[in-house]
């Protein structure tokens, strides 16, 4: 066979296994990875006596299971289910199951001060040093880096739109940030931070039941707009 036309033929094959053809090949229900960071004997921070970033993380996480359990094209994994000590690598293997869609960690932030309130939404840049531009492997990697990357922060706007309801228009906005468990994920993926764990006013709202569940309201409606 030509050379020519059979690099060609690989490199369309190649796009193809890129972009696949969402509608039509991709029947199959969207697989979430939820994330609730910290757990067990990583508690992660403090708000009061009884509460540490571990327990809201996962009550929101479970929440929005139980929200996006509803939906038939959807189906979520949790990191965790219980308050157990689970590894950033064992994390990291949840998340980089083959057919997962989204991937989302959440934390409760603190500190930059007394006043600092709102959330933050980061996602990775993906960023893949392209040595020889000839190589269709280094092609294909950037091509993969800048969709999930585009993907990324096409979800990261959505939650942050979302997001602005409940800690109205206080958001700390997007950033762009390298994050251990995000990292060599080649799945849309991002990290929330919800509300500080150093503010009064956050800390309050975060350990009520209420706002646990318009965080897990707001997130299963950005799951959903994003598919
Ligand atoms: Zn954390």
């Amino acid at each position: 066979m030509n050379r020519l036309f059979c690099k060609t033929t690989i490199f369309v094959f190649l796009i193809f296994l890129v972009f696949p053809l969402s509608s039509s090949m991709a029947e199959s229900r969207h697989l979430v990875v939820v994330d609730p960071a910290h757990g067990g004997r990583d508690k992660g921070v403090k708000l009061s006596k009884k509460f540490h970033e571990k327990d809201i993380t996962l009550a929101i996480a479970k929440l929005l299971k139980k929200d996006l359990d509803r939906s038939k094209n959807i189906r979520v994994l949790l990191t965790r289910s219980a308050d157990k000590d689970v590894s950033i690598s064992d994390r990291g293997k949840i998340a980089k199951k083959p057919d997962t869609g989204i991937f989302i960690s959440l934390h409760v932030n603190a500190g930059f001060g007394k006043n600092s309130s709102g959330f933050e939404v980061y996602y990775t840049g993906f960023k893949s040093p392209t040595t020889d531009k000839n190589a269709s492997k280094e092609i294909l990697k950037d091509m993969v880096a800048t969709k999930y990357l585009n993907e990324s922060i096409r979800f990261a706007r959505i939650v942050q739109k979302n997001m602005e309801k409940i800690f109205r228009r206080k958001d700390r906005g997007l950033r762009s940030a390298p994050i251990l468990v995000l990292e060599g994920l080649t799945v849309p993926a991002i990290v929330l931070e919800i509300g500080f764990a150093t503010n009064i006013k956050d800390r309050k709202i975060l350990m009520d039941k209420a706002t646990q569940e318009s965080v897990a309201k707001a997130l299963a409606k950005s799951i959903r707009e994003f598919f």
